[in-house]
């Protein structure tokens, strides 16, 4: 059962807007090629001729590589710069040359370098060659910055978003679980299509402690619920709005008298009450004066831009959902909107969020659907 349920997809961790932004930026810096023998002298004058490397951090590039290491293109540059007529003496140095990140264009000029490396050794080549500027954050980018500009390390950090060793702890504990919840918030998606009265959007909503979560509420969309059928419907009936506003209501009951939560909840603009056979609202939510602190949320599709907004500021702590909505989803940083309202310095909370890939369906919204805000 294990197996064929983690068969069936995978949690995606979302890029921020940070990540996003700083995927392929580039800078050129100069490359030294230097004989091995002299490598630790000519780190030292480079380092006393830009100190700091100019203010840039270059941390997450490899200083020295060997010549067979670096991507082909680079290879050729530096051949092509070496001087036929000293190629003999060439081939005798090369086994035991090494090549330099002097440091970038910018912060220097090339007969600065060639003047200060002479002292120790003139170089047998220096070339041009673009970098990326900011650190992998992930093994895979690493591998792709190495095979496309220079030899890359990743450092199993993330300086744009959340660090990624606590990203796969967390996803040790949502995956197992993850297709019965997705499950879940489709089943109760096609109750209220079924019903007539929303889109065919769910969502769940759940509390984890000591490790087990349990649902706190189950909700639908209902945004054609008593509403006017033009346009887009009753926004405050959005399924992420209505498992809010039921987490809501949990904690209303518990505080006010039954009557008066049910005379309001009959004449108000969310349609929080629980309606068909999966709906549920269990008022054990929290009580430490954010709604959904540290709460997990599945929504079967990208929450549109107000929705990811209430995510933030209901403080939940996980959020995945199944379809991407790149023109309508407020979480994604990469969709068409860009928004990434999961992970942003400016916002005064921050979440994890993860796409859930199911292997089976189509995980990007459809065509005819792609207009819909969940
Ligand atoms: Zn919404």
């Amino acid at each position: 059962m294990d197996s064929e349920r983690s068969k069936k997809g995978r949690l995606i961790p979302l890029k921020t807007t940070l990540e996003v932004e700083a995927r392929d930026r580039v800078i050129d810096v100069y490359i030294a090629s230097i004989p091995l023998r002299q490598a630790s002298n000519a780190l030292n004058t480079v380092r006393r001729l830009i100190p700091n490397d100019g203010g840039l951090d270059l941390q997450h590039l490899r200083r020295f590589s060997k010549p067979s290491h670096v991507p082909l293109h680079v290879q050729a540059t530096i051949a092509s710069v070496k001087s036929p007529a000293s190629g003999t003496e060439n081939a005798e140095s090369e086994a035991g040359e090494l090549l330099l990140v002097v440091g970038s264009v910018e912060s220097i000029s090339k007969e600065t370098i060639i003047e200060s490396l002479c002292s120790v050794h003139t170089p047998s080549a220096i070339i041009i060659t673009q970098v990326p500027l900011l650190a992998p954050t992930s093994q895979e980018q690493a591998t792709r910055f190495s095979s496309q500009y220079w030899p890359t390390v990743y450092k199993k950090s993330n300086p744009f978003g959340p660090h990624p060793s606590l990203i796969s702890r967390a996803e040790e504990e949502l995956a197992y679980e993850a297709p019965k919840w997705m499950a879940l918030a489709v089943a109760v998606a096609q109750e209220t299509r079924a019903a007539g009265t929303g889109e065919e959007i769910g969502v769940v909503v759940l509390r984890r402690h000591d490790g087990i979560a349990t649902p706190v509420a189950v909700a639908g969309d209902m945004r054609w619920l008593n509403w006017p059928r033009f346009k887009t419907g009753n926004p405050a009936a959005h399924a992420v709005l209505r498992a809010i506003a039921m987490v809501a209501d949990g904690l209303r009951r518990r505080k006010e008298d039954a009557q008066l939560a049910a005379a309001t909840s009959a004449t108000g603009l969310f349609r929080d009450e629980p309606r068909g056979e999966l709906e549920q609202c269990d008022s054990v939510a929290g009580d430490d004066g954010y709604l959904c602190h540290d709460l997990e949320i599945y929504c079967t599709h990208e929450p549109c831009v107000m929705c990811a907004m209430a995510i933030v500021h209901s403080r939940f702590g996980r959020a995945v959902f199944g379809r991407r909505m790149p023109r309508t989803g407020g979480l994604c940083a990469d969709g068409e909107l860009g928004h990434g309202l999961f992970w942003r310095k400016e916002l005064n909370w921050t979440l994890f969020a993860w796409q859930w890939n199911n292997e089976n369906e189509d995980s990007t919204a459809q065509k005819g659907d792609e207009d819909l805000h969940a």
